[in-house]
């Protein structure tokens, strides 16, 4: 009983410290900040990587595929939130549901995609366990997005796109933002925001993500 509440304590304090160093980093929007902070981010990681999984580092979640550096969940999800409204949002990638996660706390409805259907099982458990209600997944290859569950607010993609798809952009509701990895072994991560049938993007930060695979599900 006193070993499980020590580990309790110990993850907290350790989340605080990555907040701190989020912090540190420029991450300066407390919604986001909190909404880390609520996340165990140890369940989204295999239990040989849990002591680790509150360093800044990207983790391997099986599948050739990584649970993101925080920094940059924290980036991608503070420029979401201070852009404009977050009612309706895309996620392409669950991956590990970590991101997702982060989102649920901030966002009215999540709904996120991924191709690889043993990580979106793995994901929805921990959700759920998680009590997080608000998300919606699908299995199947984001890059057709979820028309039927469009238009939203924001999308976020977690997986580096060669070029953005037409279709991403067009589930974008008038003024919703799109912040997307773009680029193949250097990449940037955009900010794009559609305003009537004109997309204006600008560049963030280099970042390094996994690439978005194209081809259907696994
Ligand atoms: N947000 C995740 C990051 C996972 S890495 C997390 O926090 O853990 C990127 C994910 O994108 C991988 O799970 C990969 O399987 C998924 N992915 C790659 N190409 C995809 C595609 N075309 N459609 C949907 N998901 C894709």
């Amino acid at each position: 009983m006193s070993g499980m509440l020590g580990a309790g304590m110990t993850s907290q304090r350790t989340r605080a410290r990555l907040i701190e160093r989020l912090r540190a980093q420029g991450i300066t929007d407390e919604p986001t900040l909190q909404a880390i902070g609520a996340v165990p981010r140890h369940l989204f990681v295999d239990e040989a990587l849990a002591s680790r999984a509150y360093e800044d580092t990207a983790l391997p979640i099986g599948h050739g595929q990584t649970i993101s550096q925080p920094y940059i969940v924290a980036r991608m999800t503070a420029v979401l939130r201070q852009t404009g409204p977050l009612a309706r949002v895309l996620e392409i990638g669950t991956g590990s549901g970590y991101q997702t996660a982060v989102l649920a706390h901030l966002a009215g409805d999540i709904y996120t995609v991924e191709r690889v259907g043993s990580l979106l099982r793995g994901a929805r458990k921990r959700l759920a366990s998680l009590n997080l209600h608000n998300i919606h997944c699908r299995h199947t290859d984001g890059s057709n997005g979820w028309p039927e569950a469009g238009p939203f607010d924001a999308i976020i993609v977690t997986a580096a796109a060669r070029e953005v798809p037409e279709e991403w952009l067009g589930q974008l509701r008038e003024d919703g933002r799109l912040v997307v990895p773009v680029g193949t072994t250097e990449q940037a991560l955009l900010l794009c925001r559609r305003r009537g049938a004109t997309v204006s993007c600008e560049p963030l930060e280099g970042v390094n993500f996994v690439p978005l695979l194209p081809g259907g599900v696994v």
